[in-house]
C-alpha cells in the first residue's frame, strides 16, 4: 500500500536537555510517581522459581503486554533496550506453576471469594475441567471427553446458536486465523474479538474516511513532527515505553498536546526507566492540555475547523492544505458548510473549552506542516465513537497530515495482539484480507475450499443478549466458546452479564488462568480447557503491533513449570472442527505454524511476507512505512472522504455529571496495584473537580455515592484536575453504572460513559430511607430484576 520501507531503529541524541526535566532532584524524590526499581525487584522475586525461563522470554520473546511491540529487548523505533513494568507484571502468567489441586477442586463458593487478581495469582489451569449444573466443584475430565462433549453439543445446535470469542491476551495471529476459519467451517459467523470493546470504532471510522482501518504512521513519525496530539489516550500508562519515544520527540522539538477531560499525571510527567536522564530527572511530557468534556471532542474539533475556515476567509491557504484537498479528498464543500453552520456557543458548551483556547490550538495546527494524531479509548468508548474517529480524520485530511513522514493518524492499541484479530477474520463483519463483501467471500471460499455461511454474525454484546432469548428462539445462544476474556469485568452492566453467562447451556473457557467469569454457573456445564501461552506454542507465532509490525515470537525453551496438558490454541480449534465434521477434516488441517503462516499470506495479501518469519527478531511491517502514501487512498477512486459529523447530544440534565472510566495501575482489566502510583488514588476513589465538590458540600476524602437508574457506586471524593461536570471512576469498578445494549452503530462498541448523580453518602442514605418509607407496600413487595 505504501512504497517506502521503515528504516529500522535509529539512535537519538544522548545530550541532556534540562528544560524537559521534571526536577533537578534525582529519582523524583518527594513526588507521587511509580517506583520502577522496587517494582522490578518485586517481579524478580515473584519469578524466582523460574528465573531462567523468565529471562529467556524477556530476551527472546515478543512482548505479550501492550501493542507497542518489541522482540526481545529491541524494538523497531529506537536503538537501545526496551523494557517496562507492564511487561514484567504480565511475565508471571507465563512462568507460574499449576493451580494447587486442592484449590482447583475447592467448593465453588470458596473459589468465588477470590478477586480476579487473586485468581490470577493462583497459577495455571492444569488440565481440562468440567463443572456440570448443580455440581459444587470442578472435576477433572480428559481432553478426549471434553472435546467430544463440546462437539456433540455443537452438532445438535443451529450454527446461529453458538458463538466464539477471542481475547487479545498473548494470542497469536496463527490462533486467530485458525479460529476464524474453524468457526466458518463449522457454519457460524458468530465470532468476535476483544477489539470490539476497545478499538473497533478506529477501524470503522478510518475505513469509511480513508479506506483502511489501521495506523497510517509509525512511531518514528512522532520524533521530529511539529505536533504530536493525543486524544483520550494515556499512552504513558498503557504503553510505558512510548514515553521514551515522546522524550526523543521532544528533543527534536516536537510539541506534545493532550486532549482529555482529566489532566492525567502520567501524561504530565514521567520517569522513563530505560533512559538514564529521564530516570534521574523525569520528563515533562505534555506541552499543553486541553481538558474537554467527556463526549466533547467532536465539538472541539468542529471549533478547530471553524476557525480554519475563518482564517481562510481572510487569507486563502492560511489553514487548509488546498493542494492535498483538491487532489486527494472528496466532499470538502459539504464539510465546510456544515462546520461553518455550527455556532461557537454550541461548540464551547459541548466541548467545555473556551473559544480562545480552541483558536490557540487551531492556529498552532494551521502553522504546523506536520502532525501525528494518536488516540485511544477516550474517543472509542462512546455510542458516537466512529464519528469521533472520522472527525479526527477530517482534521488530518484538511491539513494533509497523512501519507508522508512525520504525519499520520494512529489508533493507539492496547493488547499486544489486538491489531491482528480482525485482520485474521475473527470478526462477524470481516474475513482475512477484506470485509464480508461478495468478492472477498468468493475469494476466501476458493482458498478454503468450502462454502462460508452467508448470514450476518453477531457482535459479542448481542451474542450475550441472545443468551437470554426464549428457549426455542432461532438465535438463542446456547454455547459460547471463549478463548480468554472476562466479560464480567470488561462489559457494561456486570449483573446482566452474569445472568447471560449463566443462561448458556455450555460455556467453554479456553484459557491459561481462572477468572471470575470461569466460576459462573451454566445450565448444562462449564468446560475449562488449558491453553498454552504464546511462548509455548509449537513452531512459535506472530503478533501485529499498533504500527503494523508483524513480529515473530519463537517457542521459548527452559520452562521449569510446564503445564503438561496445555495445548496450543490453534490445535484445539482444529481438534474441535475434526470432531464436529470428521468427513471434511482434511479441509481444516494444518501441519504446523509455518503451514498456517503460508496460508495467512494468501488469505490476507497485506500479510504476504509473514510466511518468511521463522526465527527470533524476524519482523516486517505490512503496508510499508506510511499507508496512503502520496495521498493515494485505498478507496475505489483513491480519494479520502471528508464526513460531516453532528455534535452528539449527551443525555445529561442540570446537576448531573458525566462519568468516564479510567485505568490506574493495571493492564486493561488486570489490576496490579490498588493504588495508582501517578495520583495516589485508590480503586474506589471518585475523581472530581474541587469546585463541583464544594457546591455539593463534599469535602476531600469524604464518602460519596455516584448513582443513576442502572446502578450505585459507593466511593470517596478525590479532588483532581478534571473538567467541571465530569467525574472519573476506575475501570472496571465503574461498569455497574453503565447500561447494557447501547452501541455505536457502525462498530458495535458498547457505550462506556453515562450521566450520573453525585451525593454525599450521608445525604444519599438519609434520603434513601425517606424514599423507602414513602414507598407503597406493593412496590416494596415487587421483586427487582
Ligand atoms: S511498552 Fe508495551 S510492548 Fe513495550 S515492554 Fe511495555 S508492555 Fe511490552
Amino acid at each position: 500500500m505504501g512504497k517506502s520501507k521503515h528504516q529500522g531503529p535509529i539512535s537519538i541524541s544522548k545530550k541532556p536537555t534540562p528544560k524537559h526535566w521534571v526536577s533537578p532532584i534525582p529519582f523524583g524524590l518527594g513526588k507521587v510517581k511509580p517506583k520502577h526499581i522496587r517494582d522490578t525487584l518485586k517481579v524478580v522475586w515473584e519469578n524466582k522459581d523460574n528465573l531462567q525461563y523468565a529471562k529467556n522470554i524477556l530476551t527472546k520473546g515478543v512482548c505479550d503486554g501492550c501493542a507497542l511491540g518489541v522482540s526481545g529487548l529491541q524494538d523497531q523505533t529506537l536503538k537501545g533496550a526496551h523494557m517496562c513494568t507492564t511487561r514484567l507484571n504480565v511475565l508471571r502468567l507465563n512462568t507460574m506453576p499449576n493451580i494447587k489441586e486442592e484449590i482447583v477442586h475447592a467448593d465453588i463458593d470458596e473459589l468465588k471469594k477470590y478477586s480476579s487478581a487473586e485468581l490470577r495469582q493462583l497459577g495455571r489451569i492444569p488440565y481440562p475441567l468440567i463443572r456440570k449444573s448443580g455440581e459444587r466443584k470442578f472435576s477433572r475430565i480428559s481432553w478426549e471427553d471434553a472435546m467430544n462433549m463440546i462437539a456433540k453439543k455443537i452438532k445438535t445446535l443451529d450454527p446461529k446458536q453458538y458463538a466464539f470469542y477471542l481475547t487479545s491476551r498473548g494470542i497469536t495471529n496463527e490462533s486467530y486465523y485458525v479460529a476464524g476459519k474453524v468457526a466458518r467451517f463449522l457454519g457460524t459467523n458468530n465470532i468476535d474479538n476483544a477489539s470490539r470493546i476497545c478499538h473497533s470504532p478506529s477501524k470503522t471510522g478510518l475505513y469509511r474516511s480513508i479506506g483502511v482501518g489501521a495506523s497510517t504512521a509509525n512511531y518514528q513519525d512522532w520524533i521530529g513532527t511539529d505536533v504530536l496530539l493525543f486524544w483520550g489516550s494515556v499512552a504513558s500508562n498503557s504503553s510505558p515505553v512510548s514515553t521514551k519515544y515522546m522524550l526523543a520527540a521532544k528533543k527534536k522539538g516536537t510539541k506534545i498536546i493532550v486532549v482529555n477531560p482529566y489532566k492525567e499525571p502520567a501524561m504530565e510527567k514521567y520517569w522513563v526507566p530505560s533512559n538514564l536522564e529521564s530516570a534521574l530527572f523525569g520528563t515533562r511530557v505534555a506541552d499543553d492540555f486541553y481538558q474537554v468534556n467527556i463526549g466533547g471532542d467532536i465539538a472541539f474539533m468542529h471549533g478547530i475547523m471553524k476557525h480554519w475556515f475563518e482564517m481562510e476567509e481572510k487569507v486563502h491557504g492560511s489553514a487548509i492544505n488546498h493542494d492535498f484537498v483538491q487532489n486527494h479528498v472528496k466532499h470538502y464543500e459539504e464539510l465546510k458548510a456544515h462546520v461553518k453552520a455550527q455556532s461557537w456557543d454550541e461548540i464551547v458548551k459541548s466541548s467545555g473549552i473556551s473559544k480562545n483556547r480552541i483558536i490557540e490550538l487551531s492556529e498552532l495546527l494551521a502553522n504546523s506542516k506536520n502532525a501525528v494524531f494518536a488516540w485511544a479509548l477516550g474517543l472509542t468508548m462512546h455510542s458516537f465513537a466512529t464519528d469521533n474517529i472520522s472527525q479526527v480524520a477530517n482534521l488530518a485530511l484538511l491539513r494533509g497530515y497523512i501519507g508522508r513522514k512525520y504525519n499520520g493518524v494512529m489508533p493507539f492499541r492496547g493488547h499486544s495482539s489486538v491489531q491482528g484479530t480482525s485482520e485474521m477474520g475473527c470478526d462477524p463483519f470481516v474475513l482475512p484480507g477484506g470485509g464480508w463483501d461478495a468478492k472477498n467471500v468468493k475469494r476466501i471460499e476458493a482458498l478454503w475450499k468450502f462454502n462460508l455461511p452467508k448470514w450476518q454474525g453477531d457482535i459479542l454484546g448481542v451474542s450475550l443478549e441472545n443468551a437470554l432469548l426464549p428457549k426455542d428462539h432461532a438465535r438463542k445462544l446456547k454455547l459460547y466458546y471463549m478463548s480468554g476474556g472476562n466479560f464480567l469485568e470488561t462489559m457494561p452492566n456486570p449483573l446482566f452479564i452474569e445472568k447471560a453467562l449463566s443462561q448458556l447451556d455450555i460455556r467453554v473457557h479456553q484459557d491459561i488462568i481462572f477468572n471470575t467469569s470461569t466460576l459462573v454457573d451454566a445450565k448444562e456445564a462449564v468446560i475449562v480447557l488449558p491453553a498454552k501461552t504464546r511462548y509455548e506454542q509449537e513452531g512459535g507465532g506472530t503478533s501485529t503491533s499498533t504500527e503494523r509490525m508483524i513480529y515473530f515470537s519463537p517457542e521459548i525453551e527452559g520452562n521449569k513449570q510446564v503445564v503438561k496438558e496445555a495445548r496450543a490454541e490453534w490445535k484445539i480449534y482444529i481438534d474441535l472442527a475434526k470432531r464436529v465434521k470428521p468427513h471434511f477434516a482434511s479441509l481444516i488441517d494444518f501441519k504446523d505454524g509455518h503451514a498456517i503462516r503460508d496460508e495467512i499470506a494468501k488469505a490476507n495479501p497485506n500479510y504476504d511476507g509473514v510466511q518468511f518469519l521463522k526465527k527470533q527478531g524476524d519482523v516486517f511491517q505490512w503496508g510499508g512505512a506510511w499507508l496512503c502514501e502520496g495521498g493515494i487512498f485505498p478507496t475505489p477512486d483513491e480519494k479520502a472522504n471528508l464526513i460531516t459529523i453532528e455534535i452528539p447530544k449527551l443525555q445529561k440534565s442540570d446537576g448531573q455529571f458525566y462519568v468516564m472510566t479510567r485505568r490506574g495501575k493495571q493492564f486493561n482489566s488486570m489490576v496490579y496495584n490498588e493504588i495508582d502510583p501517578f495520583n495516589g488514588t485508590e480503586r474506589y476513589d471518585v475523581l472530581m473537580n474541587e469546585q463541583d465538590a464544594k457546591e455539593l458540600n463534599i469535602i476531600k476524602g469524604e464518602p460519596i455515592v455516584v448513582y443513576n437508574e442502572h446502578g450505585t457506586f459507593q466511593g470517596k471524593a478525590h479532588f483532581a484536575h478534571i473538567t467541571r461536570g465530569n467525574i472519573g471512576l476506575h475501570f472496571p469498578e465503574g461498569n455497574f453504572l453503565i447500561p447494557k445494549g447501547i452501541y455505536d452503530g457502525p462498530s458495535g462498541i458498547p457505550q462506556f460513559s453515562v450521566a450520573v448523580k453525585v451525593e454525599k453518602a450521608e445525604r444519599y442514605h438519609a434520603k434513601k430511607d425517606i424514599d423507602y418509607l414513602e414507598k407503597r407496600i406493593e412496590d416494596l413487595e415487587t421483586e427487582v430484576n
